[in-house]
């Protein structure tokens, strides 16, 4: 084992503050990483407040890592020292059950390992996040990330990225759709660039008028402000599909009546309960509501390379480890532009 330097919410809501773990050492089938960046998603807050309940404290957060292979193990083929690598949300799952031979690990029948605030099968206790200097991950849940992309530009799309590209690739998101990506945040502004790269019409559905110009940048055709009853009544019944993050409960019923006949709602965004929602908005034209998380590891790799070659990158806020509980303020009040990510340099 091998003692690391990282970041930890010693209860819950408490400020993130140093805090030395352990990793194992590196098994035959491991690849040792040091990290370089990591992304701080709104999950890692959720998580330290334990919003979704079952957080295991200390909480180590973070799950959009890259950084460089520094060991393998014997049966590690695909992987060498030097390599550029990024670990998401899941470190480990059955592989053998139907779900993760269909390349679902993220739904594992037997549970997956998430990154953090799983059981840590190999030193019990807990698994703890990318907000530290090293990991150690089963070869298998290790990424290769494309040499061309900035690597800390990279990061978030480990989390963000695969969150919104596998529904849309799911759906079958193409040239003549229009999409509609609800909230732009860490997880929307990969969206619009997404769906903006499948060919899609993509809108920016927002309750910020101040992000209008951005989102144009970012690579939506237009922009909806969600609160305004008479724009909202003018795209009634015209999207073929709608991408909904927003972080917390809400009232869906306004953005189902967005949706032409047989088209869906996919949200990532809130698990927690909604708001009623009528039925009527769905069955007046067989609408559908559904739900996506993460990706597997198949489709993650397909993620990366797809932005490797449409040279698709996050656009980041660089933080440096100790800004991390201001970091986190900013996020709950609607102001990062568009994800945050700390510089793991600044924990040496
Ligand atoms: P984020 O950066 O905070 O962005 C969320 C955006 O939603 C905000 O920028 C804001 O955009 C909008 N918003 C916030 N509060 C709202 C409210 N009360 N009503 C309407 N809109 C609101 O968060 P994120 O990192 O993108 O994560 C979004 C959610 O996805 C989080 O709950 C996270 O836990 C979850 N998540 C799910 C998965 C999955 O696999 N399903 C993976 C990662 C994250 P506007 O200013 O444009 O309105
Ligand atoms: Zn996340």
């Amino acid at each position: 084992m091998s003692e690391v330097k990282a970041y930890a919410a010693p209860k819950q809501s408490a400020d993130l503050e140093p805090k030395t773990i352990e990793r194992r050492e590196v098994t035959e089938n491991d690849v040792a990483i040091d990290i370089l960046f990591c992304g701080v998603c709104h999950s890692d807050i959720h998580q330290v407040q334990n919003d979704w309940g079952g957080s295991r404290y200390p909480v180590v957060p973070g799950h959009e890592i890259v950084g460089r292979v520094s060991k393998v193990g014997k049966n590690v083929s695909k992987f060498k020292e030097g390599d550029l690598v990024g670990v998401g949300c899941m470190v480990d799952s059955c592989q053998t059950c139907d779900t993760c031979k269909k390349d679902l690990e993220q739904f594992c029948e037997n549970g997956a390992t998430m990154t953090y605030n799983s059981e840590d099968k190999h030193l019990g206790g807990h698994t703890f996040g990318g907000y530290s200097q090293k990991v150690v991950v089963d070869k298998e849940f290790v990424l290769s990330v494309p040499e061309n992309l900035d690597p800390a530009a990279a990061a978030p799309l480990l989390c963000a990225g695969i969150t919104t590209f596998s529904p849309l690739n799911h759906w079958g998101i193409k040239k003549g759709d229009k999409v509609g990506v609800i909230g732009l945040g860490g997880l929307g502004h990969m969206g619009i660039k997404f769906s903006h790269a499948m060919g899609a019409e993509t809108v920016m559905i927002t309750t910020s008028e101040s992000k209008k110009e951005d989102a144009k940048r970012l690579g939506a055709d237009a922009v909806l402000i969600s609160k305004e009853d008479d724009a909202m009544k003018k795209h009634a019944g015209s999207f073929d599909f709608l991408l909904n993050t927003i972080p917390v409960g809400h009232d869906v019923n306004p953005y189902l009546q967005l949706l032409k006949v047989d088209a869906t709602m996919v949200m990532v965004g809130a698990i927690e309960p909604l708001e009623p929602m009528h039925g009527g908005n769905l069955i007046m034209g067989r609408k559908r509501i559904a739900g996506s998380l993460i990706g597997g590891i198949k489709e993650t790799q397909e993620m990366l390379d797809f932005c490797g070659e449409h040279d698709i990158t996050c656009d980041i806020e660089m933080i440096k480890m100790d800004e991390i509980n201001e970091a986190f303020s900013r996020v709950k009040s609607n102001d990062v532009k568009y994800r945050f990510v700390i510089d793991m340099e600044s924990l040496k």
